[in-house]
C-alpha cells in the first residue's frame, strides 16, 4: 500500500488546524508532518496585549499535535523544490506527496521609510517580543502608534490603559470601515484613555525617536508601526502562481493555481475571485480546515468542494475592560448594529478563547471545527465539484 506523505508548512492557526484534521480523516497509513520555525504556537491575536506587558501566550506544538499523531519538525522553510517534490529547510529537505502552505504573514516594514530600522510593532511575534522588551524597560518616551485599523486601535488602547503616553496618527479616520456610531464610540474610548489622536495625517518618515509628518511637523516619540501585514514570501521561493499581494493564488478548493500538489491557507493564500477575504484568524482557521478537507478528498480519490465563507462580526478590544463588536454583512461590510463596553469586551475575549479551544478540540475530534457559510444559492448544485484527481 502506498503511504502518502502530507507536509504542512507553518504552525499558526491555519497550519495546526489543517494538520490535525488531515491526520484524523486521511486514509490509514497517511503520514502527516508539520514544519514550523518555532516549537510553539503563538496566539498572534493577543500580541497587542503582549507588547503592553502581558505574559507571552504560547502553547507547545506537541500539546496540540502529539495526540493527533502529527510529526513535528522545527526548522525554517526556505522554499519548495517542485520537480523533486521536496520542501527546502535551513537544514535539509523533506519529501512530500501533497503540501499545504500556511506560513502566514508578518509586519509590512517596507511601506514607510524608516519603519524597518526604527519602529516597534506588535504585528508578528519577533517584532512583538522586541517591543515588549522596550515597553518593559521603563522607557517613558511617548509611543506614537502609526495606523488607524484594528491592530493600531487595539494596541493604542492597551498601552494607554496601562499608563503609557500614547499618540495615534493615521492617514485616514480611525477604523474607516466601521459604522459611524461604532467609530465615534472607539474614538471616545481612546480619548478617555488619554490617547491623543491625529486623524487624516500622513506620516512621511520614521526616525528612532521621532515621527515626521508629511505636512512638515514632527512628533517626538518612538513609532509603533501598525500599517498592515505582508504575506510570507514563499509564493516566490516556491515558484507558485502569486496574486499581486504576493499571496499564493489558489482555486476555490484552496489548491495552488500552478501546482496540483500544493495547497495554501491563511494569510499566505489568496482565493481567486474572493477579494473580500481579508487576512485574519477569522479566515485562516476556516481556510485551514477547508484545505484539509480538500487534501483528504484528493487522497481518497474524491472531488473537493468549493470554499464558502461569510463574515459575521469584527471584534476588537479597547483595553481589558471595554470592547467593540461590529456586525458585518457576509462580505465584511459594516452594518449599523454593534456591541460595546463590557459586553463587547466579553464577546471579544470569548472569540479569542474559542480560537484556541477549537485547536484543542479538533485534535480530539477531527472534523469538529465548523465556520459560518452563506447558504447555497437556490438551484445551485448541492456539492460544487471542482477537483478531479
Ligand atoms: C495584534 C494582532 C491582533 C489580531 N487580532 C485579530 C483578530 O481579532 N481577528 C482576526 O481575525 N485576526 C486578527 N489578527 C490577525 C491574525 O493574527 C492573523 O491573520 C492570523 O494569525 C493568520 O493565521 P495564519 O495561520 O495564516 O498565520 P500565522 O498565525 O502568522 O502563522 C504562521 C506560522 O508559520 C510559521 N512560519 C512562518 N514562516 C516560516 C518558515 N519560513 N518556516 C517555518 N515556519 C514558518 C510561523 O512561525 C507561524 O507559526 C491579529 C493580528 C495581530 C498582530
Amino acid at each position: 500500500m502506498k503511504q502518502d506523505r502530507v507536509v504542512v508548512l507553518g504552525g499558526g492557526y491555519a497550519g495546526i488546524l489543517a494538520a490535525q484534521r488531515i491526520a484524523g480523516r486521511a486514509p490509514a497509513g497517511t503520514r502527516v508532518e508539520l514544519i514550523s520555525d518555532r516549537p510553539h504556537f503563538t496566539e498572534r491575536i493577543r500580541l497587542h496585549e503582549r507588547v503592553a506587558g502581558s505574559a507571552p501566550r504560547r502553547i507547545p506544538l506537541q500539546r496540540l499535535l502529539g495526540r493527533a499523531g502529527v510529526t513535528i519538525r522545527v526548522g525554517r522553510v526556505e522554499g519548495i523544490d517542485r520537480s523533486a517534490g521536496t520542501v527546502r529547510l535551513d537544514g535539509g529537505s523533506v519529501p512530500f506527496d501533497l503540501a499545504l502552505v500556511a506560513t502566514g504573514s508578518r509586519t509590512d516594514w517596507e511601506r514607510i521609510a524608516g519603519a524597518a530600522e526604527h519602529a516597534l510593532s506588535p504585528c508578528d511575534e519577533e517584532a512583538a517580543e522586541r517591543m515588549a522588551a522596550h515597553v518593559a524597560s521603563g522607557n517613558l518616551a511617548p509611543l506614537v502608534v502609526v495606523g488607524g485599523g484594528l491592530t493600531a486601535v487595539e494596541t493604542a488602547a492597551e498601552l494607554a490603559e496601562r499608563g503609557h503616553v500614547v499618540r495615534l496618527v493615521t492617514a485616514g479616520p480611525v477604523l474607516p470601515d466601521h459604522a459611524p456610531a461604532a467609530r465615534a464610540y472607539a474614538v471616545g474610548v481612546l480619548r478617555a484613555l488619554g490617547v491623543r489622536l491625529r486623524e487624516e495625517t500622513r506620516v512621511a518618515v520614521i526616525e528612532r525617536d521621532a515621527v515626521h509628518l508629511a505636512d512638515g511637523e514632527t512628533i517626538a516619540g518612538r513609532a509603533v508601526w501598525c500599517g498592515g501585514f505582508v504575506p510570507h514570501p514563499i509564493a516566490y521561493d516556491a515558484d507558485l502562481a502569486a496574486a499581486p499581494s504576493g499571496q499564493i493564488l489558489v482555486d476555490a478548493s484552496l489548491r495552488s493555481r500552478s501546482d496540483p500538489r500544493s495547497f495554501a491557507a491563511g494569510d499566505v493564500a489568496r482565493v481567486e475571485g474572493s477579494a473580500h477575504l481579508r487576512m485574519g484568524c477569522v479566515t485562516a482557521m476556516p481556510m485551514g480546515a477547508h484545505a484539509a478537507d480538500s487534501i483528504v478528498a484528493r487522497l481518497r480519490g474524491k472531488e473537493a468542494d468549493a470554499f464558502r465563507f461569510r463574515f459575521l462580526v469584527q471584534c476588537l478590544s479597547l483595553g481589558r475592560r471595554q470592547g467593540l463588536v461590529q456586525t458585518v454583512d457576509p462580505w465584511d461590510r459594516a452594518l449599523p448594529r454593534f456591541f460595546r463596553g463590557r459586553t463587547g469586551a466579553w464577546i471579544k475575549e470569548r472569540v479569542c478563547r474559542l480560537s484556541v479551544g477549537a485547536l484543542e478540540w479538533e485534535q480530539r475530534l477531527p472534523g469538529l471545527y465548523r465556520w459560518p457559510r452563506p447558504p447555497l444559492q437556490h438551484g445551485a448544485p448541492l456539492r460544487e465539484r471542482l477537483l478531479p484527481r
